[in-house]
């Protein structure tokens, strides 16, 4: 990872790590004041976040706040039908005769970093964990060599990894490999793959079915639900934790799931594996995910001789998967843990920056805006 993160800061195309430039060269510092709107688009939900700011001493006055599903028929599109959002949003605004204007577009993980930044000076790093997965973090501007020499007045810039992309040298399972074959985008986000929300749940589905076909689990004949990839992408990872959840002698509750979900009435040895299989690929999620951020910090420990495990440094965390799944939120700090050794990893805080994102894109929009 910190080696692809170098290949991809030397020239754009280094390495699987694209390593973009935010140019958020000044993080957001307390004294912003005003009325925000940041609209955050995910792989899942679209949030509407209106945010109060009242400057050093008032800090966030006010916020308000919505979220709706994506409708599933504005999912698939080619990025081109997607055109330059910005000049849909503005003429989107002006055909409703609003007086705004959008002054900043910002990747997801760069409002975390910047929402969290807010309120602890610390915050170095920031992960999205939810329906995909991305990271970014604060970079020197003289470990950039892409830059050429066009160094920000602080020094420093946020730079987005684009971690997903990852894949060198990432074990995979035949599990993985059909999976990512039989995906809109074979051969990419590989690292995306096995970590993120998407996935987690169709991979468990695939295991399962051989299961299912080679040792007859769910007896015979193999439940028909079992075959349909990506049938339930966006139900399934939320039904592994609600299973890992159950801790009943009979397993009633993964029972029940198993019922609505597949289709089949489960024997207990059945249920029994199940829970196995979710809290197996769980596992290698969560501890891949928390590996991820060891070598960011590695890679920023490295380059500052240093200067980031020797201080306090906090990662700041975000999206439905980190928040809701208490497994996996525990198997990634058990990872960071134990990579890192007791004594630097005492020093590295993990934590939940709930919705950060969205204050974080008001505070930049608020930074860079002509009403600040
Ligand atoms: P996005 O911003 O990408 O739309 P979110 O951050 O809202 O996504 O996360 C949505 C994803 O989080 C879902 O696709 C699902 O994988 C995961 N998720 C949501 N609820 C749960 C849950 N209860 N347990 C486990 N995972 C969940």
């Amino acid at each position: 990872m910190a080696d692809d993160m170098r290949g991809g800061l030397a020239v754009d195309g280094g390495s699987d790590l694209k390593m973009i430039l935010s140019f958020v060269n000044t993080l957001p510092t307390g004294n912003e004041e005003g009325l925000f709107y940041a609209l955050d688009l995910g792989g899942t939900n679209f949030r509407v976040l209106r945010v109060q700011l009242g400057g050093k001493d008032k800090r966030v006055i006010d916020t308000e706040f919505e979220q709706v599903s994506i409708p599933q028929e504005l999912m698939f599109r080619t990025s081109e039908a997607g055109r330059d959002v910005v000049a849909c949003l503005n003429e989107a605004m002006e055909r409703q005769g609003l007086d705004m204007r959008v002054s900043a577009l910002v990747n997801d993980t760069v409002g975390t970093l910047a929402g969290a930044r807010y309120w602890d000076d610390d915050v170095m790093i920031a992960v999205i964990l939810g329906t995909g997965t991305n990271a970014c973090y604060v970079e020197r501007t003289d470990a950039i060599p892409k830059l050429n020499g066009h160094a920000s007045s602080s020094g420093r810039t946020i730079i987005n990894t684009e971690w997903g992309a990852f894949s060198n040298g990432l074990p995979l399972t035949e599990f993985d490999k059909d999976m990512d074959a039989a995906s809109i985008n074979p051969g990419e986000q590989i690292f995306e793959k096995t970590i993120s929300g998407m996935y987690l749940g169709e991979i468990v589905r695939r295991v399962l079915l051989k299961m299912a076909e080679a040792g007859s689990l769910f007896g015979d004949p193999v439940p028909e639900k079992l075959f349909t990839p990506f049938s339930l992408r966006q139900v399934l990872t939320p039904d592994l934790c609600a299973m890992q959840k159950d801790s009943s002698s009979d397993l009633e509750a993964v029972g029940s799931i198993l019922n609505n979900t597949v289709g089949v009435r489960s024997s207990l040895t059945a249920r029994r594996v199940v829970l196995e299989v979710c809290d197996t690929i769980v596992k290698r999620g969560g501890r891949l995910a928390g590996a991820g951020i060891v070598g960011i910090l590695q890679k920023m420990d490295n380059d500052s001789r240093g200067l980031v495990f020797g201080k306090r440094t906090v990662v700041a965390m975000d999206g439905g998967l980190y928040e809701h799944y208490p497994q996996y939120r525990r198997y990634l700090q058990d990872a960071v843990d134990e990579l890192l050794g007791d004594e630097i990893s005492s020093n590295v805080i993990i934590e939940h920056s709930k919705d950060g994102s969205g204050i974080g894109a008001a505070l930049l929009a608020a930074a860079n805006s002509k009403y600040a």
